[in-house]
């Protein structure tokens, strides 16, 4: 495993780190733990949570696996919610009693969504808590995580407030997020990267990816890895592992890992298409919906209208088997919004509901 220092603060973390949200069943301590510890072994260091991920559970897992293990050798990231104030402390102070730790050596002010969001998170306090908490030694270094455009991010950091930044960051979505990345460079603030695998698009669409690849014996995979880990400001892509075998192929994708040049950037730059940061990820974070429609499996039905330049009642009718969806599930929809607000990727979802229902 090849080690990059996060940012200014001296830490060197593994290329690949492990990212507690997909863990299959949560409900399986022993299972999943064995799952970080596996991580660990294989040279993972840097081990990344919050207090909502599976169903709530992961920060348990966490505790359960990462208490048995030296604490001196790996790091611990985790997070926020969207806690203010006084209850910023009360959710740190939950979070490191279920971590079984007394300090989280990264944590993140979690899911800043716009420019306006970030003002209103200051003015609640969350910033203040934060920063009190890291001078008793709760919390190692202050980070934020976000899912804003480039610009919009690039000025947040510009304030100095943090040493590390999480964002979504891949063959997909790149050129809308590097300028946060770049700017973070320029300012020495470490860089973790989300959705290294574009929510799983890329693997499930490996000939559409295929131009990522520098060599035909070559996985998409590993090089979408290799592609996320070129950038020279990027310190480590996250990657939720459900299982060993994952986390075992994503060590081997950077076996021997050197940095491709910028000549290989210029050359896949063109393959990136327009409508690529028009796809859903699959995060959830638009959940739930107050009809229960299940907007990330309608949104990935959409995705295979974007991806294969089909039409929407073609791409239902191969999912209407798959899932069991159907148009009136999405005609259900009240238009409320409270969906788009909250998507991750901006996407128009009632405007894609309607094409699918039609
Ligand atoms: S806009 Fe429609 S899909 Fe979105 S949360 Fe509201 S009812 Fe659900
Ligand atoms: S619609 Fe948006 S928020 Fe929902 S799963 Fe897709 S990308 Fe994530």
């Amino acid at each position: 495993m090849l080690y990059r220092t996060f940012g200014k603060t001296g830490k060197d973390i593994s290329l690949i780190s492990f990212g507690g949200m997909r863990f299959p069943n949560h409900q399986d301590l022993d299972g999943s733990a064995e799952l970080l510890l596996h991580a660990h072994s294989q040279g993972i260091n840097y081990f990344d949570t919050a207090p909502v991920y599976c169903a709530d559970r992961s920060e348990d897992i966490f505790g359960h696996a990462l208490s048995q293990l030296p604490r001196e050798s790996f790091y611990l990231s985790s997070k926020s919610g969207r806690a203010k104030g006084s209850d910023f402390r009360k959710s740190l102070e939950r979070s490191l009693e279920r971590l079984k730790t007394d300090r989280i050596d990264f944590f993140y002010v979690w899911h800043l969504m716009n420019p306006a969001d970030w003002e209103s998170r200051k003015q609640e306090g969350a910033i203040e808590a934060a920063l009190k908490a890291k001078e008793e030694g709760l919390i190692g270094h202050l980070c934020c995580s976000s899912h804003m455009e480039g610009e919009g991010l690039a000025k947040v950091l510009k304030e100095n407030l943090f040493e590390g930044v999480l964002l979504g960051y891949n063959a997909l979505n790149f050129p809308y997020r590097r300028a946060a990345v770049e700017q973070a460079g320029r300012q020495g603030i470490g860089v973790v990267t989300m959705n290294p695998l574009g929510g799983g698009l890329i693997p499930q669409n490996p000939e559409r990816f295929s131009f990522l690849k520098t060599d035909e014996s070559d996985s998409v995979v590993s090089a979408a890895l290799r592609f996320n880990l070129s950038h020279p400001d990027i310190t480590t892509a996250l990657v939720g592992f459900a299982t060993l075998d994952e986390v075992d192929q994503a060590v081997a994708a950077l076996d021997n890992f050197t940095p491709e040049n910028q000549d290989y950037l210029q050359l896949v730059t063109p393959n990136i298409e327009k409508e690529f940061d028009q796809l859903c990820t699959g995060c959830g974070y638009c959940l739930p919906c107050p009809v229960d429609i299940p907007i990330p499996k309608f949104m990935d039905v959409y995705n295979q209208v974007i991806l294969t330049h089909g039409e929407p009642d073609a791409a239902m009718n191969r999912f209407r088997m798959h899932w069991g969806l159907t148009a009136d599930q999405a005609k259900a929809c009240t238009l409320c919004g409270a969906c788009e607000e909250r998507c991750t990727q901006h996407l128009p979802i009632i405007e894609r509901l309607k094409a699918l229902a039609s």
